[in-house]
């Protein structure tokens, strides 16, 4: 039997990169989506090397045409997707009365626009086979977080999103689940020290007086919560979010 196709967005580095190399790992086929195929190559190539399969696409998550003709490339060069795991994702941070309509928009555009877009094609195919994995990246800014009204929104929406794809397409053998990560070492977080300005160090160490476990996170921390709930075994465990932070409290 043919390995099951995990469809992984913003892939080409960071939390996207792990989870690629970990799905690989565990067996599937890996479509690295990204903004260019390839940006992609790095990991389609370290995922190759280790034995596995993968394939790099340039799709832009938020435009709606690109995604139709994406899924459609990704089914029929590698297969049907099985397993959708929405990370692709962006930061326009600055505080309410200075965030621009068009920081407002980005980030709803990729994250939220973005995920639905990724999922309503790939849930086609998932529906078909009986048998389906979404996953969505989610953030401990979903509870709130100064600076971020816009990724906050999105964070929050994406649960909501995902319950609702729990409740739609649970009797089609599809769970839908979020991950929610607290404070990951990756270029993302370097981009939030840089607009702060400060250099990633000091936002280390800002951040881990409040991170019980005492350390940063890592995108295979990440990568781990996203390998259960792609499980075949984890066939009953859907509309949660699984927040991955190091502590207690979201
Ligand atoms: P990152 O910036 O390192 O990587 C994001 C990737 O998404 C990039 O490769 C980028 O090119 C890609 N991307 C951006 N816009 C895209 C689009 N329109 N179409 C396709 N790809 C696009 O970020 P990361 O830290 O690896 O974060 C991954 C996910 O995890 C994001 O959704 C992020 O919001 C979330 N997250 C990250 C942290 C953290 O601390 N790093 C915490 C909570 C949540």
């Amino acid at each position: 039997m043919s390995a099951r196709v995990a469809v992984i967005t913003g892939a080409a580095r960071g939390i996207g990169a792990g989870v690629a190399r970990r799905l690989a790992e565990d067996g599937f086929a890996i479509a690295a989506v990204d903004l260019s195929a390839d940006s992609c190559e790095p990991v389609v190539e370290e995922i190759r090397a280790a034995g596995g399969t993968a394939m790099g696409f340039g799709i832009d998550v938020s435009d709606e045409a690109a995604v139709a003709a994406g899924i459609d490339a990704i089914a029929s060069r590698l297969g049907a997707p099985a397993v959708l795991v929405n990370n692709a994702g962006i930061l326009r941070d600055n505080a309410l009365f200075r965030m621009s309509t068009s920081d407002w928009d980005s980030v709803i555009g990729v994250h939220l626009r973005g995920a639905f877009l990724m999922t309503r094609a790939a849930q086609a195919h998932m529906t078909g086979m009986g048998w389906g994995r979404i996953i969505t990246m989610s953030s401990v800014s979903a509870l709130g977080n100064r600076g971020q009204a816009n990724y906050s929104a999105a964070k929050a929406g994406l649960q909501g999103f995902t319950k609702t794809l729990a409740i739609e397409l649970g009797k089609f053998g599809i769970t839908a689940n979020c991950v929610a990560p607290g404070y990951i070492d990756t270029d993302m977080l370097r981009e939030t020290a840089e607009r702060a300005g400060i250099t990633l160090d000091e936002l280390h160490a800002q951040a881990l007086p409040n991170i019980p476990v005492g350390r940063m996170g890592t995108p295979d921390d990440i990568a781990a919560a996203v390998s259960f709930f792609a499980r075949g075994e984890a066939s009953f465990v859907t509309g949660q979010t699984l927040y991955v932070g190091g502590g207690p409290f979201g």
